[in-house]
């Protein structure tokens, strides 16, 4: 047996190789539906981690913190990817992090995508919530990874870099598969509300010598009421946004042709 200390200093004993969502299901259902990922002696894992040694262990949930929200809004954009796949099956994929607010996911399509498109593929994102499809993890050798993505040139130039003998971990959702170090949700039905929020160009690696690729930015939430506060918030800031005021009380204003620096009023 092992035991495996919480946060709160209490030690539980449970079976080598039993899996962090096994733990949290010990500790309480409650727990286990709504846990996102685990932290092993300070590192993030996937819930679908085996522990083999005592350790320290953190079960995160979506409100218990950032490493919570993020493999939460990490799986919420691979929902998107899937959306995306399913639209325009043509797309090619390059990264899909979670970051601070919500998430993004970088696509190379033919042209950039119209509100139409972002509305369509809002529509097919919580139709594949709804499915509740399955999240599986599995790892494969270089060279296989490397057939696996072989109509995927961004995915075989992220595999190329990785170090020879490295586990190279994907996740599979149905029929979208994506390399990907995780954590991830157990199924797409865990996400509850999603919204896409904007989009822009971006060139592939943040370099303006490769490809310009088009970015979503979306955000998800466990409750409807998280994004309307969400929302809100987001508007609130707007109004205060330093450009508007600064233009509005005659401080300063911004034009088109030098957006990066703002040109002092009398
Ligand atoms: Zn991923």
């Amino acid at each position: 047996m092992l035991k495996v200390t919480l946060k709160d200093d209490s030690v539980i004993e449970v079976k080598k190789g039993t899996k962090i969502i096994d733990v949290a299901k010990k500790i309480s259902e409650g727990l286990a539906r709504v846990a996102t990922c685990g932290e092993v002696n300070g590192e993030v894992k996937d819930l679908r981690f085996e522990l083999e040694d005592d350790c320290n262990l953190v079960i995160h949930t979506f409100d218990s913190s950032l490493e919570g929200k993020q493999a939460y809004w990490h799986t919420s954009s691979h929902i998107m990817a899937q959306a995306v796949k399913r639209l325009f099956p043509d797309v090619k994929f390059a990264i899909g992090p979670a970051i601070k607010e919500g998430f993004y996911y970088d696509f190379d399509v033919e042209k950039p995508f119209t509100d139409e498109d972002k509305a369509k593929i809002e529509e097919e994102m919580k139709k594949i919530i709804k499915e509740d499809v399955k999240i599986k993890k599995f790892s494969l050798p270089k060279k296989e990874a490397l057939e696996l993505m072989k109509d995927q040139p961004y995915k075989q130039e992220l595999i190329e870099e990785l170090p020879e003998g490295e586990e190279i971990s994907f996740y599979k959702q149905g029929d979208f598969t994506d390399l990907c170090a995780g954590p991830h949700l157990e199924s797409t039905g865990k996400v509850k509300t999603i919204k896409i929020l904007s989009s822009s160009g971006a060139y592939w690696r943040g370099d303006e010598k490769n490809k310009m690729l088009q970015r979503i930015y979306a955000i998800s939430f466990p409750k409807a009421s998280q994004l309307e506060e969400y929302l809100h918030l987001l508007e609130e800031a707007k109004k205060r946004d330093h450009k508007k005021l600064g233009k509005e009380l005659e401080l300063f204003m911004i034009a088109p042709e030098g957006p990066g620096f703002p040109f002092f009023l009398p």
